[in-house]
């Protein structure tokens, strides 16, 4: 039997243990209640990672009647930052990894260090992006805005000038056209590495401002069952299951929580799910398994 149910997310009672705080949506079939993980653990597999997820931001939706997390590269636009719960940018916007920067605990499985989160611009991001504008008008309340940034501060709660300090600091980057803190005037942006129309740095300057909530979304979770190099799950007392196989992200994903560029999570999936599928065909005919390593 090969395990591949997807991951645990919409098991509200072990997201809650594993993931116990506020999170924006879950983006994956609301199927994925971790059946396996169930079963695995019910025989006594070895598992892992129980706190690691693939997380993004996404925007508002609905899925078949459900409130659901639309992941889509809305971000990467030049006049945006993404800013902390102390209203301090956190990173280079562009970077593929920001998931992971959401993640960032305070200590080992504590709380998010970072969120809320926002992602900060002017009045032209919802000119450039229509999906945004779209979101803004179907859910109210959802995006926040306010005439100038002192008053923006006030309505998200933030630190008094923390934004600011944080806008005027880009701005001043803008200008030079270089990003002393982060170099993100060397970054292309992944929405679909535009160099012309997607690069680089534009001041925030035209009110009103706003603010979008940038926040875990769940793609899916990375805990599961550990397995051997040929995809056969291994019990608590190091042994192989006979029989039970594992791929996808119901099992103990290898890249956990970060997000290493396009496919960080469908190339391990589809390589596990390969190794699990060569392995049963070793094992119907009756033969040993094959390192990958041997592959020819
Ligand atoms: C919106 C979105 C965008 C993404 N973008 C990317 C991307 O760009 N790059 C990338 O690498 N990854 C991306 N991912 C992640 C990637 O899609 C998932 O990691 C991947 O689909 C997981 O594959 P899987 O086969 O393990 O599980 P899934 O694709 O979730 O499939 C699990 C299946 O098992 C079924 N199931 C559950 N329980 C049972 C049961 N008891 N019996 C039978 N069937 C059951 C579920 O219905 C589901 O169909 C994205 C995910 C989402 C949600």
């Amino acid at each position: 039997m090969v395990l591949a149910s997807g991951g645990f997310e919409w098991d509200a009672m072990r997201r809650s243990r594993h993931f116990p705080w506020p999170f924006d949506y879950i983006s994956s079939p609301h199927t994925n209640e971790g059946d396996a993980h169930r079963m695995a653990e019910a025989i006594g597999a070895r598992l892992a990672h129980m706190d690691q997820a693939l997380i993004t931001g996404a925007l508002p939706a609905l899925y078949e009647g459900q409130r659901y997390g639309l992941s889509v590269f809305f971000q990467y636009e030049h006049n945006v930052i993404l800013v902390n719960r102390h209203g301090e940018r956190l990173t280079n916007e562009f970077t593929f990894n920001l998931g992971e920067m959401l993640d960032e605990r305070e200590y080992p499985q504590g709380p998010p260090a970072h969120l809320p989160a926002w992602l900060i611009s002017d009045v032209r991001l919802l000119w450039r992006a229509p999906l945004v504008l779209a979101c803004a008008v179907r859910n109210p309340g959802w995006l926040r805005r306010a005439a100038t940034l002192e008053a923006l501060t006030q309505r998200l709660g933030l630190p008094s000038e923390s934004l600011t300090r944080s806008v005027a600091r880009f701005n001043q980057f803008c200008r030079q056209g270089v990003d002393e803190d982060f170099h993100r005037e060397q970054s292309v942006s992944h929405a679909n590495g535009d160099r012309r129309f997607h690069v680089g740095l534009r001041a925030i300057q035209r009110g009103p401002f706003i603010a979008v909530p940038f926040n875990s979304t769940y793609l899916a979770t990375k805990w599961g069952p550990r397995t051997d190099e040929f995809g056969r799950v291994v019990h608590q007392n190091g042994a192989v299951i006979p029989g039970l196989f594992c791929a996808g992200v119901a099992m103990a994903n290898p890249i956990g929580s970060r997000a290493v560029g396009a496919g960080t999570t469908l190339g391990p999936n589809l390589t596990w799910g390969y190794i699990c599928g060569r392995t049963l065909a070793q094992q119907a005919r009756g033969k040993p398994p094959i390192p990958l390593a041997e592959e020819t």
